[in-house]
């Protein structure tokens, strides 16, 4: 039968875990696209068969994202890290600045890169806060004058999300990596937003772009092929051959949550299965929530125990029950539940379970 689902529970932060129907039709189609007799991995990318899967992903991106024309939707590869590097490389020329919003080890990465390539000015930085927190608009140092303003939506380290995004300065840029098509994106706000795929989207090797056609136009020109957005977007995707599996993947991802009702439904499915966790740390007087509780994510929830050997305990006896993948990043320790769209409310409601009961035992 399908999937570990079946029997284990998995929390993990990334690589992370897929929709069951999504796994079983890429599994049929591993062995045959689309009855050609030849499997997606053995397609060409440019044969009809190909074509057909990657316009389907586009056009279901846009449907269920509700993108709007003026926005083109590059597949690339190299993860979300290579857009650290590639998103100066294209929209900084010299003598332009860039404002980032540190809130975090994502974040920090981005700002090293940029640094390298261009003018950065730090508009605000959680460090001192071990980014527990997020910056209120007024709290933003822009002094006007930016090419972009560059942000993360979800701190996936931390468990800190946006609610809405910030105010911003030129060109607004985002990293959603750990919680792109979790909830609608306001595209009045946004000129380029992108994930890594491994996250919420499907396999790790494809990152989602979403650009608007303006940054394209006015992207530098003066750089090798391969690392230019425009030149990906002109020729589809297909610059070079792309990920071919792990764009299938995503867009049997994009479909699946269409039928989910798409990104309304799918907010209001996050936002209660959060919730059944988030109320089992409060209600406990045990348990201690990283993050501030007016910026909590609803994909990476972030608590320690009162002490690290009772976060190692609680470890072990979640372990024991098949919860994995608990263990928090090694920046922060503790304890991280990470609740992506396939994650399904039940599992979050057995954690609730175990939190409670581990709680009783040894509070
Ligand atoms: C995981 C993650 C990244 C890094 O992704 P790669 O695909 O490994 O490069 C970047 N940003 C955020 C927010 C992430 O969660």
């Amino acid at each position: 039968m399908s999937t570990s689902t079946a029997s284990v529970l998995n929390f993990s932060a990334g690589p992370a875990i897929l929709p069951p129907p999504v796994l079983e039709q890429a599994r049929a189609d591993i062995l045959d696209l689309d009855g050609t007799g030849i499997g997606v991995m053995e397609h060409s990318h440019r044969g009809a068969a190909f074509t057909k899967v990657i316009e389907e992903a586009k056009d279901n991106c846009r449907r269920l994202g509700d993108i709007p024309d003026d926005f083109e939707i590059p597949f690339l590869q190299g993860g979300a890290t290579s857009m650290f590097a590639l998103i100066p490389m294209n929209l900084l020329a010299a003598g332009q600045r860039a404002d980032y919003i540190h809130t975090g080890a994502w974040t920090k990465k981005a700002i090293e890169d940029a640094r390298i390539l261009g003018d950065v000015h730090l508009a605000w930085d959680g460090t001192d806060g071990g980014f527990r927190s997020l910056p209120a608009d007024d709290e933003l140092d822009l002094p006007g004058g930016a090419r972009y303003t560059y942000y993360c939506s979800n701190n996936t380290i931390y468990g800190t999300m946006w609610s809405t995004p910030p105010r911003s300065d030129g060109w607004l840029i985002c990293d959603m990596s750990s919680e792109m098509f979790s909830r609608p994106i306001d595209w009045t706000r946004h000129d380029l937003v992108y994930a890594g795929a491994q996250k919420n989207l499907g396999p790790a090797g494809v990152t989602l772009v979403i650009i608007r056609r303006e940054l394209l136009e006015q992207s530098r020109r003066d750089l090798p092929a391969m690392f230019r957005f425009d030149q990906h977007a002109d020729k589809g995707s297909c610059l070079n051959t792309p990920p071919t599996f792990g764009i299938h993947v995503m867009g049997l991802v994009f479909k699946w949550i269409l039928e989910q009702g798409g990104l309304e439904a799918m907010h209001q499915r996050n936002l209660d299965k959060a919730a059944l966790i988030y109320d089992a740390i409060d209600a406990s007087g045990f348990y201690r929530g990283h993050a501030d509780t007016d910026c909590r994510s609803t994909m990476n929830i972030t608590f320690t125990c009162p002490n690290a050997e009772l976060d190692a305990k609680f470890l072990e006896t979640a372990t024991a029950r098949g919860m994995m993948n608990l263990k928090g990043h090694r920046s922060v320790g503790g304890l991280r539940a990470s609740t992506y769209n396939a994650f399904p409310a039940e599992g979050c409601r057995q954690l609730a379970e175990l939190m409670g009961e581990f709680a009783s035992a040894n509070g």
